[in-house]
């Protein structure tokens, strides 16, 4: 069955709707590319997936359990055990290093420094920037500060990677690597990927598309 799943998402910001009833899913390992033109609800729906922003009607089901249904506290222990987050621009802290940018999350669920830097570093020779790791984010190519964020959302293993516009700020060979790495590391641990993207180059990564387009999502394998 789908590890997460909405089922007839409402949200509007006052007047203004921005999901009129959405539907989406996905599946263990599978990497949906999320579409749809600027202002559609690509990144209402997934804050809505991620229980970052809360639905004014629907449910989002993640395993077993309901976002509805859990404690604000509940909710950010999910966030932080089982989701990891890509943004277009890294949102890393500049005044750390690269390695204890990527380590940052393990130190916040309490690993111990030489642990979770040792950890930090697999991810970072995994995405190619291991040689990087005693600079700071300002002293690193886009790229290179793209793959670093990529390795801070896999460090602890998380089941869900949401990534919003991952490769939007890189020319398209930094974008294209950012990628193929991201995409392999989620097969390989069997995490599921939530992409929203405006690039069709970027979306050839996934396995499905789903369009969304006035608050509505629609899956393009049911449209073949
Ligand atoms: P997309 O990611 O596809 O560009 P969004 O989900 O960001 O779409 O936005 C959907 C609609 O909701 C747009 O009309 C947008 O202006 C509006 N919207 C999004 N976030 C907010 C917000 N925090 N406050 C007010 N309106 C918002
Ligand atoms: P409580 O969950 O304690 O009743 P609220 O309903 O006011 O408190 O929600 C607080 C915050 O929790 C919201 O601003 C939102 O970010 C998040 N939230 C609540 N319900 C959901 C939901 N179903 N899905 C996603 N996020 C939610």
């Amino acid at each position: 069955g789908s590890l997460l799943a909405a089922t007839g998402l409402h949200k509007a910001y006052g007047p203004t709707p921005a999901l009129v009833g959405a539907d989406f899913s996905v599946h263990p390992g599978e990497v949906v590319a999320v579409m749809g033109p600027s202002g559609s609800g690509k990144s209402t729906l997934l804050h809505c997936l991620a229980g970052i922003v809360r639905p004014d009607a629907g449910t989002v089901r993640y395993g077993a359990r309901t976002l509805s249904e859990l404690s604000d506290g509940e909710r950010s222990a999910l966030r932080r055990g089982e989701f990891g987050f890509v943004f277009q621009f890294g949102q890393l802290v500049p005044e750390l290093t690269c390695v204890e940018n990527v380590a940052l999350p393990l130190r916040l669920s309490g690993v111990r420094r030489k642990d979770a830097e040792a950890r930090a570093l697999e991810w970072m020779e995994r995405l190619e920037v291991a040689d990087v790791r005693g600079r700071r984010p300002g002293e690193v190519s886009g790229g290179q500060g793209q793959r670093t964020a990529v390795a801070r959302a896999l460090v602890t293993g998380p089941r869900v990677i949401f990534a919003d516009e991952p490769t939007g700020a890189l020319d398209s060979l930094n974008g294209e690597r950012v990628m193929q790495l991201l995409t392999e590391a989620a097969r390989d641990t069997r995490a599921a990927v939530v992409l929203v993207t405006h690039e069709a180059r970027v979306a050839a990564y996934s396995d499905r598309e789903v369009i969304v387009r006035d608050g509505r999502a629609r899956d393009m394998a049911g449209v073949a």
